[in-house]
């Protein structure tokens, strides 16, 4: 690589650019020193177009690190090849985002703050859905410092974005505090408001907001009725869900979309009125997909229903005969089945693909340093210590509670020596520190399973400590030995 870019440093120093740039093109793990060069070439020819495109394209291409990338911007700022201003580091911004190096994106947010450059609405618009995670929720607080500093606290749409950044980082606290000083608030201010409240299963405020809505005259719209339709199942009115449901048509002139319907399948599925579910599919105006089957498979699995679960699984499996994830959740399925010929007939997934798909991590943040985990794992320091913590606190779970659904799990089952990541992170989380933290905040890229979940809500009435778990299905808010999804996710 080293005679590589000095063979290209040459061409662009000596300005045969033209044979620096097939040579470049040409060249296979380009790494930042390859992209200073040519781009650097390019500037002192005055070709400034071309040197902006590239380094875009290397932003978006996530080469080099944020430091480098804002180096050789700077000195382009300089050379006058780029403005040095707001819009020219949003395009920095926005190629890290787009090619998911969230932290490095965040990164150049704070660099070109350093450096002098304002961020706009654009900016703040773009760098917040980057935060909406449990352990970003500090970011999430620098981002709103530098909205008051910066005077952008009077957009609507940069303080709705807050509102919904603040629910999925966890603090719904601070987006209702947020919500209730907006001196006007739009219709998306409600219907985000209202979406952080059923996130955090808190479907009586939800309800509340919707009926202040009403009194004020505002009418809601397609995006009230989704948290809407959710906040009654969650409060297991099935009636006034099926009501507003029906409303939405009459009285809005609203046609419902797959959103709305999966929320209605959760309500029948929350309530355990599995076979209205079934009906209720079945008379859907629009063709259901994976969102409403996958909505149907989470109440059998919750009720225990396994025919059902076959059909679910069977029109799952048609709508997506390739998921990994899927064909993995049939085999359990049908595994439990007591007749093997409502069984789905799936070949068994390609192994490696499988464990790829179903390999449970999760993130803990700790003193600003964040922790990962994988399930399974013994080269964690003190991994002995962690694992012989959960096995008697498993012990201790099991004396308090049972599970009576069907134990479904999206990745492997826990066997002796292999435990799931959330675990590893309960345990990193409690073992050490003379006092339990107030609380845990974990990001999982799988669903929980249920001796998880039990897990956590027995270890915050024990160690009287929250955790807030955010797993591939929802958000989960553990509290004095209950958790916010109600048990249903
Ligand atoms: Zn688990
Ligand atoms: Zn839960």
């Amino acid at each position: 690589m080293r005679v590589q870019n000095s063979l290209l440093a040459v061409y662009a120093k000596c300005g045969r650019l033209s044979s620096a740039r097939s040579f470049f093109d040409g060249m296979e793990g380009k790494d930042s020193v390859s992209w200073n060069s040519i781009i650097t070439g390019y500037c002192r020819t005055g070709e400034v177009g071309e040197a902006r495109r590239l380094f875009e394209l290397m932003a978006e291409e996530g080469n080099g690190d944020e430091d480098e990338a804002t180096d050789l911007f700077q000195r382009m700022e300089k050379d006058g090849t780029i403005k040095r201003d707001t819009a020219s580091w949003n395009a920095l911004i926005a190629g890290y985002l787009q090619n998911g190096q969230k932290n490095k994106a965040l990164g150049v947010f704070r660099q070109m703050q350093s450096l002098g450059v304002t961020p706009n609405s654009v900016t703040i618009l773009s760098i917040l859905p980057a935060c909406a995670n449990l352990v970003a929720a500090k970011k999430v607080r620098e981002i709103q410092c530098c909205v008051l500093r910066r005077n952008l606290d009077s957009e609507m749409s940069v303080l709705n974005s807050l509102i919904d950044t603040y629910a999925k980082a966890g603090n719904v606290v601070y987006s209702k505090s947020i919500f209730d000083r907006l001196l006007t608030k739009d219709i998306i201010s409600w219907n985000t408001m209202m979406t952080g409240f059923v996130l955090h299963g808190c479907s009586g405020e939800a309800l509340a907001l919707y009926d202040r809505m009403r009194q004020l005259g505002i009418e809601p719209n397609r995006g009230t009725f989704v948290p809407l339709i959710s906040a009654y199942g969650l409060a297991k009115l099935v009636n006034e869900g099926e009501r507003v449901f029906s409303s939405m048509t009459e009285d809005y002139n609203i046609i419902p979309y797959l959103d709305h319907c999966a929320a209605m399948v959760e309500i029948y599925g929350r309530s355990g009125r599995l076979e209205e579910a079934v009906q209720f599919i079945e008379d859907m105006a629009i063709e259901p997909e994976t969102s409403i089957w996958g909505a149907l498979l989470i109440a059998c699995m919750v009720h225990g229903n396994i025919r059902l679960a076959v059909l679910a699984g069977e029109r799952l499996h048609e709508l997506e005969p390739g998921n990994a994830m899927i064909q993995h959740l049939i085999l359990q399925t049908n595994a439990l089945g007591e007749n093997p010929e409502d069984s789905v007939k799936v070949k068994s997934p390609d192994k490696r693909n499988d464990t790829k798909h179903s390999l449970g991590q999760s993130w803990m943040e700790r003193k600003n340093v964040v922790h990962s985990f994988v399930a399974g794992d013994h080269r964690q320091p003190d991994a002995e210590v962690l694992y012989s913590w959960i096995k008697s606190t498993i012990q201790d779970v099991k004396r308090h509670d049972s599970c009576d659904g069907l134990c479904i799990h999206e990745e492997e089952k826990e066997k002796s020596g292999w435990i799931h990541s959330e675990k590893l992170a309960f345990a990193f989380a409690l073992i050490d520190s003379p006092r339990a933290p107030q609380s845990i905040r974990i990001v999982k890229n799988l669903r929980m399973c249920e001796d998880c979940h039990r897990t956590a809500k027995y270890i915050s009435k024990e160690f009287e400590c929250e955790i807030y778990l955010n797993d591939s299905k929802s958000l989960h808010h553990f509290r004095d030995g209950h958790c916010s999804c109600g048990d249903y996710w």
